[in-house]
């Protein structure tokens, strides 16, 4: 791929900004709006329509609506809409890359090589599950017969944050639409593009109208109002565990299912058998792919006292020679923050670091670079600091590695499980035995040995603790959209339960 020039790009182009509800593009009904910015120089790409509460009533009313065709439509049908979703999705390849790029700051080789080829994957996925999803037959008591059917919950709404806009949609809309739920989603007010476009790729394969809703806009208007409305039958939430917290609290008028993918702080522990040379790269993807911004980024890296030496040469050297810049520049390996706001965040935990005695190794300040000056970049970050520390305790979301060492796996264990969090987590070891206990005892949801950061559609993602509750991806996705009901049937009882006249 070229460098695509942002402004070459979006001149002439005319680019989805309005809410989509019940198949109709549409303004909000205040016709309030919210600018959308390219994170790589802070310029304004467009204005997209705000939803308030009242657009957002529209949406769950046309989901609702819609509920009974969709619900009631042969699986196979369902599910092949989500295939051609995933052939659209690749024909329309290198557009959604550079969306994503400009609207997120994902550097388009990230894009190309992970988010679109995943986002297919995770709706193809779903796609085939649809007509595959069974019910069950417990064995129960002679001469009944008793089948439980998975039925969709009804009108589900979706919150998704900034960080992975495409993927994360695909991960939500996927399984609930197979499992023949219709849906609001929110996007983030940041990041709302690569959502909405993925609407008119839905409309045109042919997805009902009702069936899907997006409803960008603000958390405290938009998200509130899915989060409390009466009509809304599940909320599935991703992003912070603040947020997550409302969430709950505004579920609870109609006691909705609630689902939560909140914050991380992953520990990512170096042993002294482990193949350093694999444990540096892996750690670096772990904590600086898409900068930081991944609630399962490993970010607090324990390493073992024999290899800690070893270890912060190699890895501060390669932090150091991360590429830092145009987004769309397929050479750029890392981008900006996707907000001024956010990169100030990053960089407060830089002094906050600082102010409690951590040593800086490298980063922690915006690149000197005039070319980067506008954008909302901050280098990537690697801190030595202690565990009680709150950069070892608050998720920083950023390039912004902590590293501590340890001498006992005693130690190495009661460090990783240290935090309120229990998302992802990652070990490298050549010792099989350590490996698997350490699986056992680390208080997460994900584990990856000798790896860091695999996900794939089929296998549950989500976490503990205060990382939420629930499971993305997989059957356990299906499980979450559907609630069972059990049917009993008298086929041949004897003596059926009856009362004694
Ligand atoms: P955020 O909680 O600020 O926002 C997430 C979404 O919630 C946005 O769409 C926002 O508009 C909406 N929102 C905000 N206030 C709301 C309210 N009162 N009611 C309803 N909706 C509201 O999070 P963020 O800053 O966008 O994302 C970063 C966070 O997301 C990090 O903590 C990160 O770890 C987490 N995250 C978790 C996962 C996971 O799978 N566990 C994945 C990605 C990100």
């Amino acid at each position: 791929m070229t460098f695509v020039n942002a402004k070459e790009w979006l001149s002439g182009r005319a680019l989805q900004t309005k809410l989509f509800i019940n198949g109709e593009f549409v303004d909000g009904l205040k016709g309030e709006t919210i600018p959308v910015l390219n994170p790589y120089d802070n310029s304004r790409i467009c204005d997209i329509a705000a939803a308030d509460a009242d657009d957002v009533d529209l949406a769950v009313a046309a989901a609702k609506d819609a509920f009974p065709a969709w619900s009631r439509m042969d699986p196979s049908d369902r599910g092949h809409l989500l295939l051609k979703l995933a052939d659209a999705i690749e024909a329309n390849a290198e557009e959604l890359i550079v969306l994503e790029a400009i609207d997120t700051g994902h550097p388009v080789r990230d894009a190309r090589k992970l988010d679109l080829p995943r986002t297919a994957r995770c709706y193809r996925y779903f796609g085939g599950m649809s007509d595959k999803y069974e019910g069950f037959l417990p064995p129960v008591y002679p001469g009944f017969l008793n089948y439980v059917q998975r039925e969709p919950i009804g009108v589900v709404g979706q919150i998704v944050p900034w960080n992975f806009p495409l993927m994360f949609t695909s991960w939500k809309m996927g399984p609930a639409l197979a499992a023949g739920n219709t849906l609001v989603i929110k996007p983030s007010e940041l990041t709302p593009l690569s959502t909405l476009r993925i609407a008119e790729l839905m409309r045109e394969v042919g997805f009902p109208k009702g069936v899907v809703n997006v409803v960008p806009g603000y958390g405290q208007t938009a998200g509130a109002r899915l989060a409390n409305h009466p009509d809304v039958k599940k909320i599935a939430f991703t992003g912070s565990t603040a947020t997550g917290r409302r969430i709950v609290e505004a579920s609870a008028g109609n006691l909705k299912k609630v689902q939560l993918e909140l914050g991380g702080k992953g520990p990512n522990i170096i042993f002294e058998d482990a193949n350093i040379a694999a444990a540096v790269g892996g750690s670096a993807w772990a904590i600086f792919h898409n900068q930081g911004q991944a609630c399962i980024a490993g970010s607090r890296i324990l390493v073992h006292e024999k290899v800690m030496d070893a270890f912060v040469e190699k890895f501060s050297a390669l932090a150091k020679s991360i590429r830092l810049g145009n987004p769309l520049d397929p050479q750029t390996e890392m981008g900006p923050l996707t907000s001024k706001q956010h990169q100030e965040r990053v960089l407060y935990y830089a002094d906050v670091a600082r102010q409690e005695g951590g040593e800086i190794i490298t980063g922690g300040k915006t690149p000197a670079s005039d070319e980067l000056a506008s954008g909302c970049f901050v280098e990537p970050t690697i801190v030595r600091a202690k565990a009680s520390d709150r950069v070892n305790q608050e998720e920083v979301f950023g390039p912004f590695a902590t590293i501590m060492s340890f001498k006992a796996d005693e130690e190495a264990l009661a460090a990783a499980n240290g935090v309120a969090y229990g998302l992802g987590s990652g070990l490298w070891t050549s010792n099989l035995q350590r490996a698997h206990r350490f699986a056992r005892d680390i208080k997460a949801g994900m584990v990856w040995i000798n790896s860091y950061k695999v996900v794939h559609p089929g296998s549950p993602f989500g976490g503990v603790g205060e990382s939420g509750y629930g499971r993305e991806m997989g059957f356990e996705a299906m499980h979450e959209y559907t609630q069972p009901k059990s049917v009993w049937v008298n086929f041949d009882a004897v003596v059926p339960p009856h009362y004694e006249r």
